[in-house]
């Protein structure tokens, strides 16, 4: 073979290759149909980064997680949706409980996402994966009540606290899983005597949701309340006048700090059960455990990344400090959920 032969065979051989790789990343570029309850400024950049480094398409459905459940349901086997994001362990189970996903094995997503804050896995896999954090704070007027006599959960019944406590609905999947986190600590019997006296202490039927709390115990309606970190960091960094003020108002414990810890939820995610792009789904979910995903994710809602070894730069979750979390699976807070449900009636608790 001349040279010339030889170089134009291996031009040939090299275009050939080119051709083949392009139609492979053609073929696995695609789409994914994303049905999410997370609305955020910084899911733009989460996604457009995605499509970016991998040319797979983002379709998005964005509904509030009822919404979505519901759509799910109806849609059957004919659902478009490849991955699903929810949030709290409440609604990943029951989503879970009703065949709604399907298992993913993904050595990344073990290695990245602590045990804890995935479903439970048999062997085949977990159903959901947590991608951020928060944690169930109390907050409680400076004025009208003591640190001290509200800096654990168990407190919140203490018939020193008559007349003080506030909630969002009992049946709301943030308390729900903060009751199945109960429930794990300290048994079932202690959990429905704790809610009946939670219920006595109250200073008026739960109504409204965690900033409605937060604001109500400014004003000094409520003494102590139950938060989600995000809402109060999140009116930590307003600049509203009012929002200052009620901030003025108001400490945050991180509560049981002395004991197991406080209640951490997630926000996760899951591959639908009837998913058309299962390959580009899963690819998404490892996406989310990368460092930059971990950092938009978390941080569009003032959370913490579920990856330990992320941080976010955010000035009120810094302001608020480390804490100690309970380290309970988050399946089991889930799966607990609904043993609870059933105590929210027996106890009174709206
Ligand atoms: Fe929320």
């Amino acid at each position: 073979m001349t040279l010339a032969l030889r170089s134009l065979r291996t031009a040939l051989t090299g275009m050939a290759l080119a051709a083949a790789a392009f139609a492979a990343s053609a073929q696995s570029a695609g789409e994914l149909n994303l049905y999410s309850a997370r609305h955020y400024q910084t899911d733009e950049a989460l996604y457009e980064n995605f499509t970016k480094a991998t040319g797979i398409k983002i379709n998005r459905v964005d509904a509030d997680d009822a919404g979505i459940l519901a759509r799910l349901r109806s849609e059957g086997a004919a659902s478009p949706a490849d991955v699903i994001l929810l949030v709290d362990a409440a609604r990943l189970w029951r989503a879970e409980q009703e065949g709604l996903f399907q298992p993913v094995k993904s050595k990344l997503l073990e290695e990245r996402i602590p045990a804890q804050l995935r479903d439970k896995d048999d062997g085949s896999g977990s159903a959901w994966f947590g991608f951020s954090t928060r944690a169930r704070v109390i907050v409680y007027n400076k004025q009208t009540v003591k640190r001290d006599d509200a800096d654990t959960y168990e407190e919140l019944a203490d018939p020193k606290n008559k007349g003080k406590v506030c909630t969002r609905s009992g049946s709301h999947p943030y308390n729900l899983s903060l009751f199945g986190s109960l429930y794990e600590h300290l048994g079932a019997e202690k959990t429905e005597a704790w809610m009946k006296s939670t219920v006595a202490n109250m200073a008026r039927e739960p109504k409204g949701g965690d900033t409605d709390q937060i604001k109500a115990v400014a004003s000094g309606e409520c003494g102590i309340a139950l938060s989600n970190s995000y809402y109060v960091a999140r009116l930590m960094r307003s600049t509203k006048p009012e929002d200052r003020e009620v901030m003025e108002k108001v400490g945050v414990i991180f509560p049981n700090q002395a004991t197991w810890g406080a209640h951490v939820n997630v926000a996760g995610g899951a591959v639908a059960k009837h998913a058309k792009h299962r390959e580009a789904a899963v690819k998404f979910l490892e996406y989310l455990a990368s460092d930059d995903a971990q950092r938009y994710f978390a941080n569009g809602n003032n959370e913490y990344p579920a990856v330990p070894s992320v941080k976010v730069a955010n000035p009120a979750l810094d302001a608020l400090g480390a804490f100690k979390s309970e380290l309970i699976p988050i399946s089991v807070v889930g799966a607990n959920s609904a043993r609870v449900q059933q105590m929210l009636d027996r106890a009174g608790y709206k």
